[in-house]
C-alpha cells in the first residue's frame, strides 16, 4: 500500500505552522485514540498514521527533510524505521496529550526504563558511491547491553531486590501544596530495583562500550545532507528501555568532472576552435563511461547538450535525471609560425560579420553610432 502524504493525513496545507499541525493532530488523535475505539483496527491504524505524520512534521529538521525527499527521507535506512519502536511515540504523548491524560502521573508510562540515546555518524561517500548506492561495514562505538548480566547490572538474579522506598513502582509521591505529585524515586532512580552486588563486567551500569560492526546499505541517489536511519542501532536502553536509533549523515565528496544539481549532472567539455567551426564527433564522459556526441559545424562556446536519462537515479521512482554537457571552445595559444600564417590567411578572406553573434553585435553598434 502506498504511504499517504503526511500533510494530507493531518488535513493541513504544506505551509501550516507548528501550532496548526499540533491542533490538527490533537483533533484526529482524540477521535481515533485506541482507548476511545476499543477493538477497532481501522481506527487504530488511522491513529498510528496520524501520529507518525505528526512525529515527522512537528520536528523542524525532519519536516524539512520530508519536504525535500518525501517518505524516502525516513525510510532510506534499513528496515524502514517504524516510528513506534522508538521513544518518539512517548515524546509526542507527553507533548500533546499531557492536557487530557493528566501528565505523567497516569499509568501510561508502563516501561520504567530509559530509551538509549540516538547516535549520529558522519559518512563520506564518493560521487559514484552516492550515485550508484553503496554497501559497506562500519565500526560504530556505542553502549550495548552488558552480556554478562543481561543489562540488569547485578552479579546474579539474587542480587536484585525490590526498592523499599517506592515498593518497586519507581515513583515517589511528594506533597506540593494541596497536591500530591509523582516523581521518579530517588532511591532507585525509577528502576524499582536495588542491586546489592554489581556485575563485575559492567560495574553495575548494565551497559558496556563496544565497537559494533554494522553492515549498511546506502540507497542509490543520496546527496549531501541526506540522513539514513538505522532503527534500533543506537545505544542500548537501560532498565528494559528500547534502543536508540543510528543516523548516518551523508556528505558527498566533489567529483573532478561532474557537478550535481538534484538528480541532474553537469560537465564541461573543452573543444578546439577548429572542432567547433568544422563540426566534430567528440567523446563525453557519462556515469556509464565514455559516450559519443556529434557536434554540427558552427558549434558555439557555452552551447549545452542534454543527454536524457543519463543523470542520477531518483530515490523515489525509477526515473533518472539528465546529463548536461557544456561545450567550452578553447582559443589556441603558442601558435607555430605556420599556424599563424594559416590563421592570418583565414582572417584575410573572412568577412567581419561571418559569425552569428558578431553580426548581431555589429548591427547594434551601427544603430548606436548613427
Ligand atoms: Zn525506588
Ligand atoms: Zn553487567
Amino acid at each position: 500500500m502506498a504511504k499517504r502524504d503526511y500533510y494530507e493525513i493531518l488535513g493541513v496545507n504544506r505551509s501550516a505552522s507548528k501550532e496548526e499541525i499540533k491542533k490538527a493532530y490533537r483533533k484526529l488523535a482524540q477521535r481515533y485514540h485506541p482507548d476511545k475505539n476499543p477493538g477497532d483496527k481501522a481506527a487504530e491504524e488511522t491513529f498510528k498514521e496520524c501520529s507518525e505524520a505528526y512525529e515527522v512534521l512537528s520536528d523542524v529538521e525532519r519536516r524539512n527533510r520530508y519536504d525535500q525527499y518525501g517518505h524516502a527521507a525516513e525510510q532510506m535506512g534499513q528496515g524502514g524505521g517504524n516510528p513506534f519502536e522508538g521513544s518518539g511515540f512517548g515524546d509526542i504523548f507527553g507533548d500533546v496529550f499531557s492536557e487530557f491524560f493528566g501528565g505523567g502521573s497516569g499509568g501510561r508510562r508502563q516501561s520504567r526504563g530509559e530509551r538509549g540515546a540516538d547516535l549520529t555518524y558522519k559518512m563520506e561517500l564518493t560521487f559514484e558511491q552516492a550515485v550508484f548506492g553503496y554497501s559497506t561495514e562500519l565500526v560504530i562505538p556505542r553502549l550495548d547491553e552488558c552480556g554478562q548480566c543481561g543489562g540488569s547490572g547485578a552479579k546474579s538474579a539474587k542480587d536484585i531486590e525490590v526498592c523499599t522506598v517506592c515498593q518497586g513502582s519507581g515513583q515517589q509521591r511528594i506533597q506540593q501544596g494541596f497536591f500530591s505529585v509523582a516523581t521518579v524515586c530517588s532511591n532507585c532512580r525509577g528502576t524499582g530495583k536495588i542491586v546489592r552486588n554489581p556485575c563485575g563486567h559492567c560495574h553495575g551500569r548494565g551497559r558496556v562500550n563496544v565497537r559494533k560492526k554494522l553492515k549498511v546499505s546506502i540507497p542509490a541517489g543520496v546527496d549531501s545532507g541526506a540522513r539514513v536511519k538505522l532503527t534500533g542501532e543506537g545505544e542500548a536502553g537501560t532498565g528494559g528501555g528500547s534502543r536508540g536509533d543510528l543516523y548516518l549523515i551523508i556528505r558527498v565528496i566533489e567529483h573532478s568532472i561532474f557537478e550535481r544539481d538534484g538528480y541532474d549532472i553537469y560537465c564541461r567539455v573543452p573543444i578546439s576552435i577548429t572542432q567547433a567551426a568544422l563540426g566534430s564527433e567528440i567523446e563525453v564522459p557519462t556515469l556509464e563511461g565514455r559516450s559519443r556526441l556529434t557536434l554540427q559545424p558552427g558549434t558555439q562556446n557555452d552551447q549545452i547538450f542534454r543527454l536524457r536519462a543519463k543523470g542520477i537515479q531518483r530515490l523515489q521512482g525509477n526515473s533518472r535525471g539528465d546529463l548536461y554537457v557544456k561545450i567550452i571552445v578553447e582559443v589556441p595559444t603558442n601558435l607555430s609560425k605556420r599556424q599563424k600564417e594559416l590563421l592570418e590567411e583565414f582572417q584575410s578572406i573572412s568577412k567581419e560579420d561571418s559569425t552569428p553573434m558578431k553580426k548581431g553585435f555589429m548591427d547594434k553598434l551601427k544603430d548606436l553610432l548613427t
